[in-house]
């Protein structure tokens, strides 16, 4: 299949330094310690003091508010919800909404702060905010979700807005949920402003190729690092944690362009086929039951499992912290693409970089879902909508551009990629910082 083997490859891979802030603040495994951990290793880089170190670090502006629910059946329900902004200094906070069991205040903290960096690997004009509610969707009905989503963007009216701060969908949120956001705000406002979100139905000024964009985003890096490697996209073996807007579509996706996927997985459990699955079937039996579990043609596995297949490429495309001091040491993929935010912890990038796996970070694998969100934001603001070829062609230039810039800076300075993904980010938004100068 190859020119380059993927193993010669992975063992050309640059190595993560230890630096000292980093051994400072080696994590524990939380998103926050992860996500804290990976900006002192830039601010190493980068040579920067404690000052801004610690400008970088801390949310601009954050609020929690109490979301009070009536159920369908009469009572009454208080759940939690967040909206951090982490940083604004490059434009208006940008960032998803999820709705998930566990979200709590330091989960929001660091997913706004990779949004930050992430916008500056991309070079989008936008800071990193993020937003969540802690509830289960897969518990309440359409039309309780439609009154949790429309009390929440009341809470947090004050804080959002088409210059200020911008939502999409993230785990457990779609483009209905867009809607719903899109619409009470606008009622509040008195006219219809689209720009408030991204990633909301077409009917309602969406964009074409959103829904796809965080996978086709994805699998354009993977392509890319796979080329510095001499390896071709076509014939290589994928696994992929989490089938939902991301893992799901980069399935697809993957499985077009030539490549043969041989395990997915959920949070209901995972199915393996190495003769390559029949993603648009499994499609059809996901949107048939709600799971990948049960598909015909496969035998069933554990995530664990999933995590552990002798695969070229492993993509994490679920929830965080997944690849720890205990699970990272059994991946033998020579690729890990980020899908998920954050889903390698720092214990768990040290052990992959030791083995010689090659990390394409989150911030860069994923962040093709925000690129198009800004296409959507500015057809929105022009009110003038482009095709899905223009917006798909933008996407794949701005992806390329984007992991050239992080794998010249990793070659030329020796860093992993990610070291090299925050560094870039972490650098754009200092810049804006300094330029800017400090009020008062
Ligand atoms: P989603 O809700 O559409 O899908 C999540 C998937 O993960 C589902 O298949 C779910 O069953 C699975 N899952 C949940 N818990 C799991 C567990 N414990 N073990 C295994 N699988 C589990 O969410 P999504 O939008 O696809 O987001 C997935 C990840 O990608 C999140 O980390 C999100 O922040 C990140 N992300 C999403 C976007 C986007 O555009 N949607 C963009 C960038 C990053």
């Amino acid at each position: 299949m190859t020119t380059t083997s993927a193993t010669e490859a992975a063992e050309a891979a640059p190595v993560a330094p230890t630096t000292p802030a980093r051994t400072a603040l080696r994590a524990t495994g939380s998103a926050l310690d992860t996500a804290h951990a990976q900006l002192a290793a830039a601010v190493d880089i980068l040579g920067y003091d404690d000052g801004l170190h610690t400008m970088l670090r801390m949310p601009r502006r954050e609020m929690h508010v109490a979301v009070p629910l009536r159920r369908d059946d009469g009572t009454t329900e208080v759940l939690h919800g967040f909206r951090v902004q982490h940083n604004v200094s490059l434009g208006p906070g940008k960032g998803g909404l999820r709705y998930h069991p566990n979200v709590e205040i330091d989960e929001v903290r660091a997913l706004a702060m990779w949004m930050t960096w992430k916008c500056g690997v991309v070079n989008l004009p936008y800071g990193g905010a993020k937003g969540g509610v802690a509830i289960d969707p897969r518990g309440y009905s359409a039309g309780e979700l439609e009154r949790v989503t429309r009390r929440y963007t009341s809470e947090i009216m004050p804080m959002i807005g088409p210059d200020n701060d911008i939502m999409a969908p993230d785990m457990g949120t779609d483009a209905q949920t867009m809607a719903w956001v899109m619409d009470t705000y606008s009622v509040a406002k008195g006219y219809t402003i689209p720009a408030v979100v991204t990633g909301k139905p077409l009917a309602v000024g969406g964009s074409l190729g959103r829904g796809t964009a965080t996978s086709a985003g994805l699998v354009h890096v993977t392509a890319a690092a796979l080329a510095d490697a001499g390896v071709p996209l076509e014939g290589t073996t994928v696994a992929i944690q989490g089938f939902g807007k991301v893992g799901g579509h980069a399935a697809e996706i993957f499985a077009e362009r030539g490549a043969k996927v041989v395990a997915v997985s959920d949070q209901y459990g995972g199915i393996r086929n190495d003769g390559g699955l029949d993603v648009p079937r499994l499609m059809a039996h996901v949107r048939a039951t709600g799971s990948v579990v049960g598909f015909a043609e496969a035998d069933p596995i554990t995530n664990l499992e999933l995590l552990a297949l002798d695969v070229d490429v492993l993509a994490p495309a679920a929830i965080e912290g997944v690849l720890d001091e205990h699970t990272a040491g059994t991946v033998r993929a020579h690729w890990v693409v980020e899908g998920a935010n954050g889903p390698t912890t720092e214990a768990g990038d040290t052990l992959l970089a030791k083995n010689g796996v090659v990390v394409v970070p989150d911030v860069l694998a994923n962040a093709g879902g925000v690129v198009v969100s800004y296409f959507e934001w500015v057809q929105a603001n022009q009110t003038y909508w482009w095709t899905e070829q223009e917006i798909a062609e933008k996407l794949e230039h701005r992806m390329h551009q984007a992991y050239r810039g992080v794998a010249e800076l990793a070659r030329r300075e020796g860093l992993s990629l990610r070291d090299a993904a925050i560094t870039i980010g972490v650098q754009r938004v200092a810049e804006a910082h300094q330029i800017r100068g400090l009020y008062p």
